[in-house]
Formats: structure tokens, sequence, C-alpha cells
């Protein structure tokens, strides 16, 4: 069976998403590099992206606050194929009370294939790289598992 490949074109769909004890090392980071962010298109959850538009002066997409669902509205868009990676800040040291909701983000990132930084050096080296300028074939999941499924269930 074939691969199944998406084309990731050079102007990348980011989603930014910071904890509130990480927002500065986000907003930092990402004023750091805004001209090369400033080539993408800009997505992020709600005071997140409130905060990156006054610091960058950038469009900033904007879903609702982490909390109340952002996290579930970028994992929706990452598996409808219109998010290409993920930069999220998650704060370690405090829990969180939309956890689960965290939790099935950064699943369904690795489920896709897409790349994830969660902190700043990772975000440092994705930002960096050769490829961020230029297409990406990247590998979608095999269905295979489900297609045997579908056969076993199915009326011959
Ligand atoms: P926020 O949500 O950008 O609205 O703060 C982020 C989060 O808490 O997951």
């Amino acid at each position: 069976m074939e691969d199944q490949v998406l084309a990731t074109n050079q102007t990348k769909r980011i989603a930014l998403i910071a904890h509130d004890n990480k927002k500065q090392d986000l907003l930092a980071w990402a004023s750091f590099n805004r001209d090369l962010l400033a080539q993408h298109e800009l997505y992020a959850t709600g005071t997140t992206g409130r905060l990156l538009e006054e610091e960058l002066d950038l469009k900033i997409i904007k879903f609702q606050s982490g909390a109340m669902g952002g996290d579930q509205q970028i994992g929706a868009k990452i598996s409808q194929g219109e998010i290409d990676f993920l930069i999220f800040f998650w704060d370690p040291l405090k829990p969180m009370p939309h956890d689960p909701d965290v939790k099935a983000l950064l699943r369904i990132a690795v489920v896709w294939n897409i790349p994830v930084a969660c902190n700043r050096a990772s975000a440092d080296f994705i930002i960096s790289s050769p490829l961020m300028s230029g297409e990406y074939q990247r590998l979608l999941p095999s269905h295979q598992d489900r297609d045997e499924r579908l056969e076993r269930h199915s009326i011959s």
C-alpha cells in the first residue's frame, strides 16, 4: 500500500499556544522571529492570539481560549489538514483544568505527523529549518486498520 502524503506549501499555517506562565516566553520568541513569522499564516488560542497581535502587529486567526475549547478547535484544524505545525508552550509545572484537551491536542499532532515545539529550543530549531522555506511532503497516518475493519463488517 502506498503512503499518503500531504504537500505543505512554502507558506506554513502555524498554530501558537502558550499557557499563562509561558506567555512571556512565547512573546519573546515570536518577537525575535517576527519577520520569519510574518511570511506565514498564524493561528492561536484566544488570549495568546490577542497578546501576539499586539506584540507583533500581525494578523492572527484566533480561536476560543484554550480552557474554553480553543485547543480542540486547533486539534480539529490539524485533523482537517489545515495546520502545518504547532508551537505549544504548555506549562509542565502547573496542573490545568483543561489537561485532557492539552493531551488530546498533543496526541492529534503526533497522529497527523505535524512538527510540534513545546519549548523555545525546539521552536528555534523548527523555525530555522531549511524546510520552512520550501515545500514539504508530509506522510499521513495509514488508514489500513480502518479499512480492514470496514472490510470485516461489510455485508457481502
Ligand atoms: P489562551 O489559551 O491562549 O486563551 O490563554 C491557552 C491555553 O490555556 O491552553
